[in-house]
């Protein structure tokens, strides 16, 4: 028997909706130290998630976008075959895949560096020194580039982790990896000679997106500006004499025009401004001198420029 009509359209008519209205799909790490950080940009841009288990894909029920989780040396493809329109992950791995994505924005976290270590003992000449030498590595594309723009001849093993360990195991005279503290190298032995390059985390992009995506693609890089610029401002609340307001104005560089409110008190006035956070730090004791009293700094969620 045919249900009734009534019953049947809800459904249908949600179904249909879900089918033909454009869905942004992002790749993040599924775990690793990118992941943790990935999924809280997305919260920060108001972007919620089904709380998680050990899901592959979730989908957003307010913000038109799916979530998949991989190993983040995959998204590069999959960003690139349009599987995932969009991807969080360190700038090394898009240089060493080398795949046909756009970079779209550098997000400010997982920093550190791309560089050359070789046993403490060891005395270093310069660059040429590693010609015909053998350097252990998780990233054979990024270093063979790097040596062959220096003109220099070695000899590459590719390996996929542990790599500081290659020189005490006779695999290789130096190694080329990841480092953010340098913890690491030391407690094996070695010492950082160059600095190949360094790396954050970067948002990334299919390069041939319909215009729909695009702007949803446009929505969400709006709200992680907004994010991002929110993280370097603070905003500050002091109370000073009437008499130096313009001194303390002039102090803090990034304070155009702040509200000035007057207080019970005559002859004193609270300025109330949005200033970045290191210009707030370089200027406390002129700040201080200058006569301003009762200062408060208090984070900003979102900054709408
Ligand atoms: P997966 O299982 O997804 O392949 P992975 O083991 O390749 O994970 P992680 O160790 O989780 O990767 O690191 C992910 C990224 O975090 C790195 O590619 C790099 O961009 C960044 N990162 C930042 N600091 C460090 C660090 N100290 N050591 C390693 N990676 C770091
Ligand atoms: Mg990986």
């Amino acid at each position: 028997m045919l249900p009734k009509l009534q019953q049947l359209l809800p459904s249908d008519l949600l179904r249909h909706n879900e089918k033909t209205m454009s869905k942004l799909k992002i790749a993040v790490q599924k775990s690793g130290r990118l992941s943790e950080k990935s999924l809280d940009l997305l919260k920060k841009c108001g972007i919620k998630l089904p709380n998680g288990g050990r899901v592959l894909k979730a989908s957003s029920p307010n913000f038109p976008l799916e979530v998949l989780f991989l190993r983040d040396d995959d998204i590069p493809q999959y960003v690139e075959q349009g599987i995932a329109d969009l991807g969080i992950l360190g700038q090394n791995e898009v240089w060493e895949k080398g795949k046909d994505v756009n970079e779209l924005k550098p997000l400010g976290f997982a920093g550190c560096r791309l560089s050359i270590a070789i046993p403490r003992e060891k005395e270093y000449t310069g660059i040429t020194s590693f010609e015909g030498k053998r350097i252990a590595t998780s990233y054979p594309n990024i270093l063979s580039d790097y040596f062959q723009k220096e003109n220099v001849n070695v000899v590459i093993e590719e390996i996929g982790g542990s790599v500081e360990i290659a020189p005490s195991i006779g695999l290789a005279d130096g190694v080329m990896d990841i480092v953010s503290t340098g913890s690491t190298l030391i407690m094996n032995g070695l010492k950082e000679v160059e600095t190949i390059a360094k790396s954050e985390a970067v948002l990334i992009s299919n390069k041939t997106l319909s215009p729909e995506k695009t702007s949803l693609v446009d929505q969400l890089l709006f709200r992680i500006n907004a994010v991002q610029q929110s993280k370097e401002n603070k905003y500050i609340l002091l109370n000073a004499p009437n008499t130096q307001l313009e001194t303390i104005t002039e102090i803090l560089p990034g304070m155009k025009s702040p509200t000035v409110l007057p207080l019970a008190q005559e002859g004193w006035s609270s300025l109330h401004s949005v200033i970045r956070e290191d210009d707030f730090w370089n200027s406390i004791d002129q700040l201080k001198n200058a006569g301003a009293e009762g200062i408060l700094v208090v984070p900003i969620e979102k900054m709408i420029l």
